[in-house]
């Protein structure tokens, strides 16, 4: 299926011309650099990154099983956000549908970027009122953000039904997998040729353990590539996050292992913390993270602190419960956790 991305592109944005490195147009080794501006003087940083990140989407595309030219990589899969919604949405016309509880920065990124956010109310399950949707989308409405895993309770959406709104909805879906490592379910990429409006944005800053290096990946129809690229600052991965990032992804094993463990020690979590009183629910989670809900949670969240235990206090509408997100750390740090836990009250 074909998919027209000139009528979704922000007029402005399809206009403009995709940087371009003149250094790119030189094959073979040993080129004098005068072309960007750079100092001549070796220092290992004194030459601006690739801003193509050639070698480090090689990798990810070979990892992902996707094509190149469906890549687009971020400093974090926050600035992917930032850069789709900068893509599509005309400030001061445009909107998009977020759902909550949800992940917060497609509504911050929307709002810097003056566009309006409509913030539809999860049902009981978690789950989307899939019909009403369709009552909140309108002729201004770019994009509709899907967080799966959920952040910050951690269940997951089925891609039936993340297909099916795709295929009665003009603008992009954008399906936000960063923690779908930790999910044993497939990925939204499976929709590819289905669904050329789905979007699919992960990261290396959760299962893969490189949070600080910053690099979010964003999987699209190279029609819509094309734009992105053209709204991307050119150097916006440095090189030594390119060169650390291509050396992490080369260690699968590794990352299955971390995965696993995290995975283990989340069924254990999970269990111990439904055994205590101060909870009355915690939800079942695919991903590095569990919401444990309480009224108490303000207590809670303050005790585990003075215990030197940081966790994360969520609001949950509709009923504003108060619920405290925790990740799942080490086995050590998680017995801590469990161990302070049991001797609240
Ligand atoms: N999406 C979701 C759902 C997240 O929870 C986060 C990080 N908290 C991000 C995106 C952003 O991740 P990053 O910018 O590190 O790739």
């Amino acid at each position: 299926m074909e998919m027209e991305f000139e009528n979704l592109v922000r007029e402005n944005i399809r206009e403009l011309e995709a940087y371009s490195c003149a250094r790119g147009e030189f094959e073979g080794a040993g080129a004098v650099l005068l072309d960007a501006n750079e100092n001549p003087f070796a220092s290992g940083y004194n030459r601006y990154p690739d801003p193509y990140q050639r070698e480090l989407k090689q990798q990810v595309a070979r990892l992902k099983e996707v094509d190149v030219s469906r890549l687009v990589l971020g400093n974090g899969s926050d600035e992917l956000i930032d850069m789709l919604i900068r893509t599509v949405c005309v400030p001061g016309r445009d909107n998009i549908i977020v759902f909550s509880p949800g992940y917060s920065m497609y509504e911050v990124s929307a709002r810097v970027n003056g566009t309006e956010v409509r913030n539809l109310v999860l049902d009981d399950d978690f789950m989307p009122e899939w019909e009403g949707i369709f009552e909140r989308v309108d002729e201004r409405t770019r994009i509709i953000f899907f967080c799966t895993p959920n952040n910050p309770v951690g269940n997951v959406i089925p891609l039936d039904e993340i297909r099916r709104v795709a295929s009665r909805f003009d603008g992009l879906v954008v399906v936000d997998e960063a923690y779908i490592d930790f999910a044993d379910v497939p990925s939204a990429t499976s929709l590819r040729g289905e669904c050329p409006n789905v979007v699919v944005l992960q990261t290396l800053s959760k299962a893969w353990g490189l949070a600080g290096l910053r690099v979010g990946i964003c999987m699209a129809e190279p029609g819509l590539v094309k734009y992105l690229n053209k709204v991307k600052p050119p150097y916006n991965i440095g090189s030594v996050t390119q060169r650390m990032a291509l050396e992490a992804l080369k260690n699968v094993d590794l990352f299955r292992e971390r995965v696993e463990e995290i995975k283990q020690e989340r069924e254990r979590v999970l269990v111990a913390l439904r055994g205590m009183a101060c909870f009355e629910r915690v939800y079942d989670s695919e991903a590095n993270f569990l919401l444990a809900c309480t009224p108490c949670y303000r207590e809670v969240y303050d005790y585990l602190l003075a215990h030197g235990l940081v966790v994360r206090v969520r609001h949950i509408p509709p009923r504003l419960e108060g619920g405290l997100r925790i990740t799942i750390g080490t086995r050590e740090e998680n017995d801590l956790l469990i161990r302070v836990l049991k001797d609240f009250r």
